[in-house]
């Protein structure tokens, strides 16, 4: 773990007001730890299974924010303790994160993931499937059946492109598609736009982010492959 790199984001941070995630997968409890006596208390994961662990030996003031694909069968895993599930990109997977929230008496904050990279291999809601799920959620809202999951914003990852104008793009089409949820849902607090890792988070500042996700800057390189 980087302290320097740490305090150094934090500056930045700082003067735009954007929150900081830190994206811990794949890094120890002891990294982890490391970074939480700094006072980081925002930590993301992408694991299910990862993620329970670490929660249950880490200390308890610390929210966790899922980042990876969420298959609704693992939901229940994750309920009871989650702060923010940052990466729905189904109603499907909104309706089971609702059903044990309420089974759990506790609010879960959900951000829609939206897909704004050339790559295929992102996950995350289109424009037309964004509205579709828009519409779905107004209505179960009007009829009191989204009672628990607190819809909070948009998340979405930029092309790993040398592009700069290109990652410009994506983030300024997702601050459309947030400004767009927060006039559609005036009663909510649609305040968490999460865009922005290690290598696109100042384009992702300057494209109104309030909160960067950002792992390898901080942590070091993973080594394995995944992402
Ligand atoms: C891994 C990951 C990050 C952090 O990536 P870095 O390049 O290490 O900063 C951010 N968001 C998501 C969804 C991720 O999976």
């Amino acid at each position: 773990m980087d302290a320097d790199a740490y305090h150094k984001i934090m500056d930045i941070l700082r003067l735009s007001g954007v929150q900081l995630l830190a994206v811990s997968k794949t890094k120890t409890t002891d990294e982890i730890l490391s970074l939480y006596n700094l006072g980081q208390r925002d930590f993301g994961e992408n694991y299910v299974q990862e993620l329970a662990g670490k929660h249950a030996v880490l200390p308890g003031d610390i929210r966790w924010h899922f980042i990876g694909h969420l298959q609704s069968n693992k939901v229940k895993i994750i309920a009871p303790f989650v702060h923010m599930i940052q990466s729905v990109d189904s109603l499907k997977l909104l309706l089971e994160i609702e059903k044990h929230a309420v089974k759990n008496q506790r609010n879960i904050y959900c951000l829609l993931q939206i897909h704004i990279a050339k790559e295929e291999t992102k996950f995350g809601l289109n424009e037309k499937e964004f509205d579709s799920v828009l519409q779905s959620i107004t209505s179960l809202k009007s009829s009191g059946q989204l009672s628990k999951v607190k819809i909070s914003g948009c998340m979405g990852m930029a092309s790993l492109t040398a592009n700069q104008e290109e990652v410009r793009r994506e983030f300024d089409t997702l601050k459309a598609l947030q400004d767009k949820l927060a006039r559609a849902l005036p009663e909510d607090a649609v305040e968490t736009l999460s865009m922005g890792m290690s290598s696109d988070y100042r384009i992702a500042i300057e494209a109104g982010s309030t909160m960067v996700r950002i792992g390898s800057l901080i942590f070091g390189e993973r080594q394995d492959a995944h992402k």
